[in-house]
């Protein structure tokens, strides 16, 4: 017997221990154990490692729960499965983490020194590294914690230098000055990805530039950023704009510098923005950098690495950029050279961490370079290896890999994979090399250091689908294993992880990483809001799970996820599916008691009522409608399908029957209880993949109970667990099985009108009222399901009569219409003729909308979009209203004729 309540609490972290000590989690068929089978094709997900410093949020809930419920399913299917966890070192996020811990302790970085700042760096991991693990695990991951990885790990570590040392190698690894994102404060170039650009309120500055020839005369310039004019190399303007063409190819004078600088022509340049004139400045904008590279333009950088001027800025040498902005703009007024100032919306790149403005830069930095691999990448998208989910970012990420530039990967931090370059101090040449050197390749030296600089942290991660396998080195894992199956994560990170997982890993094994990526959206709050501390919207995943449970933020999660699309979350839904998880409960419940009334044995073979067969074809159809929403990695959709047939069939109409049919004891008892056990089952198994926890408590229950119980002969399969139980799989549907949902869902019908009236007139629950049913052609069908119909409608018994036609009429009957069949309830009193009508009347009219709604549907583009059995489905809708339509429109004028 389950206990009244459902007490997640104990249950969620018992069942996962138990779950992890049976080795659930690790795969079948695994290759370094004997008796494996490398034919049998394997599913395997790499986790997108979340950073070591993380705090459980609904973003890692999203993917965490995603990817287990994918793994379940396949687990469930009898594929051999496999997860492989781990964590990321987030050079900067970590950094900074042990940086504030030593401010605290009045020392810094710099004080203690490389050394003693990595030792303490791996303490502070040791110490808190493990609690996003923990609070995953939470989330009932199913990984293989074995096979756990860290991209710092000696394994990881190794991967990362082979990867380093093979690009060097080929070419494809340089150094050089190159404009790159500058963080002033981190003191490190930073990626795009670290980088926001928000709007922000700023001013546009227009100004004059003079000609060098004719310094009373000027062309209009405006900028936001007035103090790079100090770095400007040109002035451009577009080829066909007339007002400036006859300046192209003249000279202009930097203001206050007078430096002579070009003017040349550009298609970049927009002729309707700002002046349609542009100053460049290639050493401190990208756009410009470009044009610059075009033109063969000087690159001047004015700014040094905590951005304070360089020589370059003349006069305003030494000064910090933002002082230099104000000084410059005020001699520049002083000297006429100033126009005018306008209110100006613009994008502010900022870093992501800290906050102040980033600054693009001129900076000597370890680069890759990109288009021969991105070339490959492109590739295997297009002819179809990979498959991206949803496959409108196919396109996006076609446009990224044709307008790649060369990947910044050294950054000046001391947490992170440490560029294995050593200069020689005598011969200057570079060692490159993949152990540690002592001496110098080329002459002998002792005298090397190694580049201070540590690599992107996008390095690392885009090799983690093999190096977690093994890779360099041809372990049985990467054999088989790789390449893996499905890579799920958010669109948001398509370019800066996926697509160089895809391109290191054509490059480093000759093989595509994963034959599939999924991408789902962002979690917003329930009006589709960013959540953020500030707004005080965030939800934090944990106090939600200790108030209502994980499996009902999993599926919570899990239903409203499409893909590619944002979810909006709500703490109502989570309520929401609390409730369901507790529907399925104490419907667990009910089976269970309900097994211990049964008989012994039956007398007879099975006799099955028209509830019974419903419920058993209702359940093979939501079967193949599950699989065929998963197979289309529609499992949101999947979620709410098994959801409604719980909820609105099973529980509400099927368990309501079947308390009718146990109460008739003996063999309609003891089937009826195999029916309840055999459909709860599979829908357990059904759900298990979104919501583990419950389930699997309710299905130990069932397991234990039925192997103890009459029923064993007939439902003898039983494995040690749910998690590991056979997948539902679709079969075709029999001959026999649509009959029987249309003529169960007349009698519903006819259950849902006598209810509905019932309402109206304020009838009390438990009265019993008279009936007369009148069943024309389905009077055999409503004889079958009579006592349901009697039960679930609260009719009398004694004065209940079913006929196929009735003679006459009686005018004080309410006379009710459910499709073809006739209802009549014989309450004199509550019937007033006029009332009667008007009632038919306004059914009548509600029915005919339907129909219309339904007409309109059927002739649109739903029916070639829409699959065929939905389609189906409306037009079964359609011909049922149409029936119920006509036998209305009988019974109104019949009424008529009485009056
Ligand atoms: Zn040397």
């Amino acid at each position: 017997m389950l206990p009244k309540r459902y007490d997640f609490k104990s249950a969620e972290s018992r069942l996962y221990q138990f779950w992890e000590d049976n080795g659930f989690f690790k795969p079948t068929n695994d290759p370094n154990l004997p008796g494996h089978d490398p034919t049998v094709k394997p599913y395997v997900i790499s986790i997108p490692p979340p950073n070591v410093t993380g705090v459980l949020h609904l973003g890692h809930v999203l993917f965490v729960t995603l990817e287990d419920l994918m793994i379940r399913h396949q687990r469930m299917k009898g594929v051999p499965t496999l997860w492989v966890p781990g964590t990321d070192h987030a050079g900067i996020a970590t950094q900074l983490q042990v940086e504030m811990k030593l401010k605290k302790e009045g020392t810094s970085r710099q004080e203690v020194g490389r050394e003693r700042f990595l030792e303490e760096t791996w303490k502070w991991k040791e110490e808190h590294g493990g609690r996003i693990v923990e609070q995953i695990r939470r989330l009932g991951a199913s990984c293989d914690w074995d096979r756990e990885r860290f991209t710092m790990d000696d394994g990881l570590s190794r991967a990362v230098r082979e990867a380093f040392v093979h690009l060097y190698e080929k070419g494809l690894i340089y150094r050089g000055p190159r404009l790159i994102n500058w963080s002033p404060a981190l003191q490190t170039a930073v990626s795009d990805l670290e980088v926001e650009h928000e709007e922000e309120q700023g001013k546009l500055y227009y100004f004059k530039y003079r000609l060098a020839d004719h310094p009373d005369q000027y062309i209009p310039v405006a900028t936001t950023r007035p103090e790079t004019i100090l770095a400007d190399t040109a002035v451009a303007v577009h080829p066909e704009d007339e007002r400036f063409q006859k300046y192209v190819g003249r000279k202009a004078l930097v203001p206050i510098l007078d430096r002579e600088i070009p003017i040349i022509a550009d298609d970049y340049v927009s002729v309707e923005f700002g002046t349609g004139a542009l100053k460049i400045t290639p050493g401190h904008d990208p756009n410009d950098y470009e044009i610059g590279q075009r033109h063969n333009l000087e690159i001047l950088s004015m700014l040094d690495k905590s951005a304070h001027v360089t020589e370059v800025g003349g006069p305003y040498q030494g000064l910090d950029r933002f002082d230099a902005r104000e000084k410059l703009w005020a001699d520049m007024k002083a000297a006429d050279l100033v126009i005018k100032e306008e209110d100006y919306l613009h994008q502010i790149p900022r870093a992501q961490r800290g906050g102040e403005i980033i600054e693009p830069m001129i900076s000597t930095q370890w680069f890759v370079d990109i288009a021969p691999l991105a070339e490959k990448a492109l590739k295997v998208v297009q002819d179809g290896e990979i498959e991206i989910i949803p496959e409108r970012f196919k396109k996006v990420y076609y446009n990224w890999l044709e307008n790649i530039h060369d990947w910044c990967i050294s950054r000046q931090l001391w947490w992170g994979h440490r560029i294995p370059v050593w200069y020689c101090d005598d011969c200057q040449e570079l060692t490159v090399s993949r152990e540690d050197p002592s001496a110098c390749q080329s002459c002998g030296s002792e005298n090397i250091r190694q580049d201070p600089d540590v690599l992107d942290t996008w390095f690392s991660s885009g090799l983690w689908p093999f190096s977690t396998l093994g890779w360099p080195d041809e372990t049985p894992d990467l054999e088989y294993f790789f390449p893996t199956t499905m890579m799920e994560t958010g669109y948001d990170i398509l370019f800066f992880w996926v697509a160089r997982m895809i391109m290191f890993s054509l490059e480093m094994t000759g093989k595509i990483p994963f034959e599939i990526v999924y991408l789902h959206g962002l979690v917003m709050d329930e009006h589709g809001q960013k959540m953020s501390k500030s707004k005080d919207n965030a939800i934090d995943p944990i106090d939600v799970m200790n108030d209502m449970g994980t499996d009902a933020v999993r599926f919570t999660m899990l239903v409203g996820s499409t893909p590619g699309l944002n979810t909006n979350l709500s703490l109502q839904k989570v309520e929401a599916n609390r409730n369901f998880a507790n529907k399925i409960w104490n419907a667990g419940r009910f089976v269970l008691g309900a097994l211990d009334t049964i008989p012994a044995a039956p007398e007879t073979e099975p006799n099955w009522t028209l509830p019974d067969s419903w419920i058993w074809a209702r359940t093979q159809q939501l079967i193949r409608d599950t699989n065929r929403l998963f197979d289309n990695h529609q499992y949101g959709e999947a979620g709410r399908y098994i959801y409604d047939f719980f909820w609105g069939e099973y529980a509400d109409w099927y368990l309501e029957i079947a308390k009718n049919q146990i109460s008739e004891g003996g063999d309609r008892a003891f089937y009826t209880v195999e029916t309840l056990i055999k459909v709860l089952d599979l829908c357990l198994r059904l759900l298990h993949p979104f919501t583990p926890f419950v389930t699997e408590e309710i299905w130990q229950h069932l397991r234990d109970a039925v192997l103890d119980s009459p029923l064993q002969d007939r439902l003898p399969e039983w494995p040690e667990a749910l998690m590991i139980a056979p997948w539902p799989e679709s079969r075709e549907p029999e001959g026999w099985e649509e009959d029987k949902i249309k003529d169960f869902n007349l009698i519903q019908e006819i259950i849902r009108t006598i209810r509905n009236l019932r309402a109206e007139k304020n009838i009390k629950p438990g009265k019993r009222i008279p009936a007369r049913l009148v069943g024309g052609d389905h009077t055999k069908t409503l004889q079958d399901a009579l006592k349901s119909i009697i039960a679930l409608a609260a009719l009398d018994p004694d004065t209940t009569s079913l006929v196929p036609a009735l003679e006459q009429v009686s005018p004080t009957d309410i006379a009710l219409v459910a499709g073809p069949v006739e209802i009549y309830l014989p309450l004199s009193g509550l019937v007033d003729l006029e009332e009667e009508k008007s009632r038919l009347k306004s059914d009548l009219e509600e029915i005919n909308q339907q129909i219309q709604r339904l007409e309109k549907l059927l002739a649109g583009p739903f029916t070639q979009k829409a699959p065929p059995e939905v389609v189906e489905k409306e037009q079964d809708k359609l011909n049922e209203y149409l029936e119920t339509s006509r036998t209305l429109q009988d019974l109104l004028s019949s009424l008529e004729d009485q009056s």
